[in-house]
């Protein structure tokens, strides 16, 4: 078999070994079906039955409440950004969201078209073309309306690399949260959201299917006008089969979270991805200003590890050295440069060990 390197991409990202193994090994013939997951009817019994264990290994790893409804659709998070404000925003049409990067800004974008967004906080900073984030807000800086529809918020901002490390606090107004990059990183208490959406593509399976949890008295906010697929009641009524959903990427969903309670679950892949973070920003800390984490110490995320080097030549000659080595994906995003480590569940505690100690290397011989 081909040799796996390690993928530090931001996402789509790397899934665990065993995931792929059981896909792999399934994938010509479901057993006692005798054809692939790609090609069976989203009908059949054998579907049902995935879509159902895809449903409750979320339920079970997040502690799903009876009174949230567990969706699989499609569009991605971005559509997810329309989904939210268009069935959520009225009657009231006015929502406050918090602006931590550029997913909570294109977030913004599109419910300025259904209705008034109130800017609750940003941590936005610097100018024109060279605009950034680097924080999380504190509760103190939310300005928050009592009577807005909702609260969006970013729960971790995969480009900048910062995260939340609790949720804001919002009295009675439904919470939503993108939680596209860090959702199942560790156990959260789901009673706190209305609702809750992430692509799948980070942390619990591939491109392509977006989940959502959604509590279910919200649901009657869907109005009938609505586009029959952009609305969470059909969606919910039809169990996410209104239309032909992801087949595949439920059926790895389903393998994910069967995976992740067999390692322990939540609470376990907490403790592994704050052990595994340590590390990296261990090696940045301890080399003397060679390396800068780009976010704020107490806004730092255990899954996108961002930092730069004094100079644009040395990131680039750092990224080509470590691409060679087997890092592949660690350029940072266009909008912030420098460098960026997703770690993400799937990733192995060894690879960042590895990165770690290729860093330190890297600084004898450069710094
Ligand atoms: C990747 C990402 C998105 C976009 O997801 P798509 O599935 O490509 O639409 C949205 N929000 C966050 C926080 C992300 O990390």
């Amino acid at each position: 078999m081909e040799k796996r390197i390690y993928n530090f991409s931001a996402g789509p990202a790397i899934l665990p070994e065993e995931v792929l193994l059981e896909a792999q090994k399934e994938l010509f013939a479901l057993p006692g079906v005798g054809m692939s997951i790609l090609e069976i009817s989203h009908r059949s019994k054998t579907f049902e039955a995935i879509l159902a264990e895809a449903k409750s290994g979320i339920k079970s790893l997040l502690n799903v409440p009876d009174n949230y409804e567990i969706l699989f659709l499609q569009g991605g998070a971005s559509l997810q950004f329309s989904m939210v404000p268009l069935n959520l925003m009225p009657p009231k049409n006015k929502a406050d969201y918090i602006s931590t990067g550029s997913w909570s800004k294109k977030a913004i974008k599109e419910a300025k078209r259904v209705g008034t967004v109130n800017i609750a906080a940003t941590t936005e900073e610097g100018e024109g073309d060279k605009k950034y984030f680097k924080r999380i807000p504190k509760q103190s800086e939310l300005k928050l309306d009592p009577d807005a529809a909702y609260v969006h918020f970013t729960s971790n901002n995969t480009i900048y690399g910062t995260q939340w490390q609790s949720e804001p606090e919002v009295g009675n107004v439904p919470l939503i949260c993108d939680a596209s990059s860090d959702i199942l990183h560790k156990p959260i208490d789901v009673s706190k959201y209305g609702l809750i959406y992430a692509g799948a593509q980070k942390n619990i399976g591939p491109s392509g299917v977006v989940l959502v949890i959604i509590r279910k008295d919200l649901l009657e906010r869907s109005q009938d006008s609505l586009h029959t697929m952009l609305n969470y009641k059909t969606q919910a009524e039809n169990n996410s089969m209104y239309n032909t959903p992801n087949t595949f990427g439920i059926y790895i969903i389903k393998i994910v979270a069967k995976h992740l309670a067999s390692l322990g679950g939540l609470s376990k892949m907490y403790e592994i991805n704050k052990a595994k973070a340590k590390i990296l920003y261990d090696a940045i800390d301890s080399s003397n200003g060679f390396y800068k984490g780009h976010a704020e110490k107490e806004s730092r995320s255990l899954m996108n590890v961002t930092f730069n080097l004094t100079t644009a030549d040395l990131e680039k000659k750092l990224i080509d050295e470590a691409t060679k080595a087997g890092f592949n994906g660690l350029k940072g995003h266009r909008s912030v440069g420098g460098l960026r480590a997703s770690i993400y569940n799937a990733f192995p505690t060894k690879g960042v060990e590895d990165l770690a100690n290729f860093m330190k290397d890297f600084q004898k011989k450069n710094g």
